[in-house]
């Protein structure tokens, strides 16, 4: 019978729902999945991106341990694509690859002193937070008045760890140098900007809901804000969660004034248009230009510019995608170019074919490296679901390694000297942090540097 032997890149949701999708289609074929990482632990975002007091997400992981719990699928962790193995070892030793690889650096904000010192990026600050191995221990938490750009959840996510008391996160899994850097945080102010109104921001209801709960923090709303056109009315009307968000909103402007020692702001229809220079290179406030409904559901510049004194500023305006070598890249949209996961490249220019898109066969790719990074953990199963498809179907053009057996993988990175961790390795250092947690009556407590990830999943302590 023939045999698929697969490399997936990247063990984030999308590489595992992907192994998971294969193992259990109907095929008449066997299939042998090697799942790559380059960190040490896998889980991608829902471990490093889902900030650690959203223990319900976080809970995806032990759906996720459980397909690699079943023991069909080898997990190779600290396993750099690029450096420790090549696209050409891959096709040395399986029959094609998924890239997974995700969507982990901040996208561009072009806006004047967007430079500046104390000017951060949200995907840095949630790594810190969520206690990635390769961002430094230390934030500059020094602040007391710091603006958060961006209308989607994890400008709400990088806006409520801002705001909130360190205290209200100690139970959670946040590793204890995040603990200290946010309990020293003089912040009093945290302004959230979106230059749309409040019907059109893209956060979920339940992530927006949360805000209102926080203790000793108040949410500042401005009435001017409030002033619907009709097409905001009618997306109140017609869009479920629209109302929800409208509702939620409204109800938070009929409290009372509140005496909380932080506060949190929403600014609508403020488009951020430049970050002032201190006049020592630092962040010293934020100019925005107030923004009008165009009335067709978006909207356009008043000419009025604002200003407001800020020390610190996040850009929480997505995420972008990174090149992997080797592989085709659209840099305009930071994804992997393909179609419904097959990954397709400009062919090669001397045979004429520069604007034709072909597919290149044995490679596909799944997740916010095909799609972009839009979307919640659930909907990279309908994509893995579109890639496996293909990946099934293009079985007559698969490439034809000359060594496919599942040992030669694990010599290579033996003969390379690369320090690999597997599924037990996982388990070790899943049950260490968890016993650090258990100590100090928390959740988990992360292991956070590199080699002590590496050192505790290998056993050579
Ligand atoms: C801050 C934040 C909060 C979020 N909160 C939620 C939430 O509450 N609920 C929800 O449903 N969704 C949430 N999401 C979205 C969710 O995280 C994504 O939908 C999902 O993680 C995308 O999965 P993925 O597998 O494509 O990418 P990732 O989860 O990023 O996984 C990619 C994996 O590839 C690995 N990788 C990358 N490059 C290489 C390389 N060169 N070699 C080897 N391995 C590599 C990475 O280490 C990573 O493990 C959040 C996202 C962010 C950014």
């Amino acid at each position: 019978m023939t045999k698929l032997r697969l490399a997936i890149v990247g063990a984030g949701p999308a590489g595992i729902y992907a192994a998971d999708i294969l193992l259990k289609a109907e095929r008449n074929f066997e299939v042998s999945i090697d799942l790559f990482d380059h960190l040490p632990a896998p889980y991608g975002l829902v471990r490093y991106g889902v900030a650690p007091d959203h223990p319900r997400i976080k809970g995806i992981i032990t759906a996720l341990r459980d397909v690699l719990d079943r023991g069909d699928i080898r997990v190779f962790g600290n396993v750099r694509f690029g450096i420790d193995i090549t696209l050409d070892d891959l096709k040395k030793h399986y029959n094609a690859v998924i890239f997974a690889t995700g969507a982990v650096r901040d996208a561009d904000l072009d806006i004047p002193g967007i430079d500046l010192d104390g000017s951060y990026g949200a995907a840095r600050f949630v790594s810190w937070f969520d206690g990635h191995p390769d961002v430094p221990r230390s934030w500059p938490l020094e602040d007391q008045e710091v603006a958060v750009i961006g209308n989607g959840n994890v400008a709400l996510d990088v806006a409520r760890m801002l705001a909130k008391h360190a205290d209200d996160l100690l139970s959670t899994e946040i590793p204890t140098n995040v603990y200290e850097g946010l309990k020293a945080s003089p912040v009093t102010d945290v302004h959230v900007f979106g230059r749309r109104g409040p019907t059109s921001v893209k956060f979920t209801p339940l992530e927006l809901r949360e805000l209102g709960d926080l203790p000793d923090v108040d949410i500042v709303l401005y009435d001017e804000d409030f002033d619907y056109d009709d097409a905001a009315r009618d997306a109140v009307a017609s869009n479920k969660q629209v109302f929800v968000i409208d509702k939620v909103l409204n109800k938070w402007r009929e409290r009372p004034a509140g005496t909380a020692s932080r506060r949190l702001h929403l600014h609508f229809f403020a488009k951020p248009v430049e970050i002032v220079n201190d006049g020592e290179g630092r962040v010293g406030a934020i100019r925005y230009e107030r923004t009008t409904p165009d009335g067709q559901g978006g909207v356009v510049g008043t000419g009025e510019i604002r200003q407001l004194p800020i020390q610190a500023v996040y850009r929480a305006v997505g995420y972008f995608g990174s090149p992997l070598p080797g592989v085709p890249f659209d840099r305009k949209h930071g994804v992997i170019p393909n179609r419904e996961g097959q990954v397709l490249w400009k062919g090669d220019p001397s045979f004429g074919s520069k604007s034709a898109n072909t597919q290149l066969y044995g490679v596909y790719a799944t997740g916010w490296i095909k799609r972009g990074p839009v979307g919640l953990i659930g909907h990279t199963k309908s994509d893995a679901m579109e890639t496996v498809r293909h990946l099934i179907n293009d079985l007559g053009n698969w490439w034809r390694p000359e060594s496919p057996s599942e040992q030669s993988i694990v010599d290579l990175l033996d003969e390379r000297g690369v320090q690999y961790t597997n599924l037990d390795g996982w388990h070790r250092l899943d049950q260490h942090e968890l016993a650090l947690g258990s100590d100090e009556g928390r959740v988990r407590v992360k292991v956070v540097p590199r080699d002590e990830m590496v050192t505790i999943s290998r056993g050579v302590r």
